[in-house]
């Protein structure tokens, strides 16, 4: 592999880390990155927190801007990919460029999922996955500023804490019968709905949207129960769709998102995917997974990095991500779907963990809520399935880390 080509696309993180660690391990080929973006590779989770907040304050370049120089990774940003043909091994890009490839990355990510009930009104309706959409909300989110925040999820309720934090006035509409149901259970989810509430936040629960439109210069959103809600503008944050379009045209096996092995290798052998747009096999479910969350595309690329040099990847067993809202760092490792709950401390009070147990008593999950300094022996615990009783779960003076060393 050493005087080989690497042709990487999409220059967000599962791009900018993989670049990286090639040059890491001491591929002296040529790397090229290719991003549709204007900007270098940044990290999109302070995009609906800090760069909202402390817009002048904040940073979210993932490598110094110099580092893809000193590391002789071409970097060709403001350009996207159009086409790949997996036989020929090249990608031609929109501005009619060829590149040449040894191997190939996709790494395209995954793009805001559209409602053309709201995009049908035009102005004052924006959806927040990239720096310009951020920056767009900059001038949206003033105090005394009426929100409507559709959907619920991570990037609703992380919207809906920095929206009332700076001012504005929010409302936040949800089909589901309790907030970000997809990725936490409903013993957190109910105590976020209440802290945003307690915050001066409207909660529409369980409120499928009917009708949008505009009426004497408000937007005007009716739900299916016929509430009718007025505001100045909508945000909203529906979940996302990988970005598959070029892997489908070059006859990749695509299944909600880019399949890949173990190894983030893709249905064709010099074809590898990660981040976002990649849906992994996963012994543990029997099936293909799709994670969206910024530690997965690290360590996807990581491990297609390591792939494509002949380098055994390392296994991450407990998947983590993270939320800040409304003043709580809440971390989650695991299996978010886990039957049973237990909690050590109080929601009301934190700090606080939950521990998630399966059927069979072992230790499959846990959150963390400003305790974030117990996630790594929770994480080790979990990685075991150890099996501690529920009153040592529950025990605030049983030491966790002592728990992982004894465990
Ligand atoms: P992306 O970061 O989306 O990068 C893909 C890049 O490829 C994009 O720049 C895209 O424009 C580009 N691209 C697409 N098609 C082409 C093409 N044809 N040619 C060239 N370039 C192309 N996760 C957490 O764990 N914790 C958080 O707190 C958190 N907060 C988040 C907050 C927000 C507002 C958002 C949007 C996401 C957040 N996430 C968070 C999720 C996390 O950021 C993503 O999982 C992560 O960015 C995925 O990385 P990726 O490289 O796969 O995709
Ligand atoms: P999400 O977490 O998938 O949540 C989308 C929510 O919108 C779901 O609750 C969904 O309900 C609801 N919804 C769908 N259609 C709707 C409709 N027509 N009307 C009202 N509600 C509707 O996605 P997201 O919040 O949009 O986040 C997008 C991406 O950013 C994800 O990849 C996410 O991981 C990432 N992100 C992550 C973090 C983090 O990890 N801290 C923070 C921000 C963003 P149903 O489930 O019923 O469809």
């Amino acid at each position: 592999m050493n005087a080989s080509t690497i042709v990487i696309v999409g220059a967000g993180q599962a791009g900018a880390i993989a670049a990286a660690e090639l040059r890491q391990q001491k591929f002296e080929g040529r790397i090229v990155l290719v991003g549709d973006e204007p900007h270098p590779p940044y990290e999109r989770p302070p995009l609906s927190k800090d760069v909202l907040l402390k817009p002048d304050a904040t940073r979210c370049a993932i490598h110094p801007d110099d580092f893809y120089a000193q590391h002789a990774i071409e970097l060709k940003l403001g350009v996207a990919a159009d086409a790949i043909d997996a036989n020929a091994r090249t990608v031609t890009l929109t501005n009619g460029e060829t590149l040449a490839y040894d191997k190939l990355l996709i790494a395209t990510g995954a793009r805001a999922r559209r409602l053309p009930m709201l995009d049908a009104l035009g102005d004052d309706v924006y959806t927040l996955r990239t720096l310009d959409d951020a920056r767009r909300l900059l001038p949206v989110l003033q105090p005394g500023r009426r929100v409507l925040l559709v959907g619920a999820g991570v990037i609703g309720l992380e919207l809906a804490s920095s929206a009332t934090d700076l001012g504005a006035h929010v409302t936040v509409i949800e089909q589901a019968p309790l907030a970000m149901m997809r990725c936490s259970p409903p013993v957190l989810n109910r105590h976020l709905c209440d802290v945003h509430r307690a915050r001066g936040v409207v909660l529409h629960l369980d409120a499928p949207l009917e009708r949008a439109e505009r009426a004497n210069g408000d937007i005007v959103l009716t739900l299916k129960n016929g509430t009718r809600i007025a505001g100045d503008a909508v945000i909203y944050g529906i979940g996302v769709e990988p970005d598959t379009a070029l892997a489908l045209a070059a006859g990749l096996d695509v299944n909600n998102g880019i399949v890949i092995n173990a190894q983030c290798r893709t249905s064709n052998p010099h074809v590898y995917a990660a981040g976002d747009v990649a849906s992994q096999w996963n012994d543990a479910s029997g099936r293909t997974l799709r994670r969206e969350t910024w530690e997965n595309a690290k360590d996807q690329a990581v491990t297609a990095a390591r792939t494509m040099l002949g380098i055994a990847p390392e296994a991450n067993a407990v998947p983590w991500f993270w939320t800040d809202q409304c003043g709580l760092n809440v971390q989650f490792a695991g299996d978010m779907a886990a039957p049973e709950w237990i909690a050590r401390g109080s929601l009301d009070a934190p700090p606080c963990m939950l521990f998630g147990v399966d059927h069979e008593g072992a230790l499959v999950a846990a959150i963390t809520v400003n305790q974030g300094r117990d996630m790594r022996s929770a994480k080790e615990l979990i990685a075991r399935r150890a099996r501690l009783s529920r009153d040592v779960l529950a025990d605030p003076q049983q030491n966790l880390r002592a728990l992982a060393r004894g465990a």
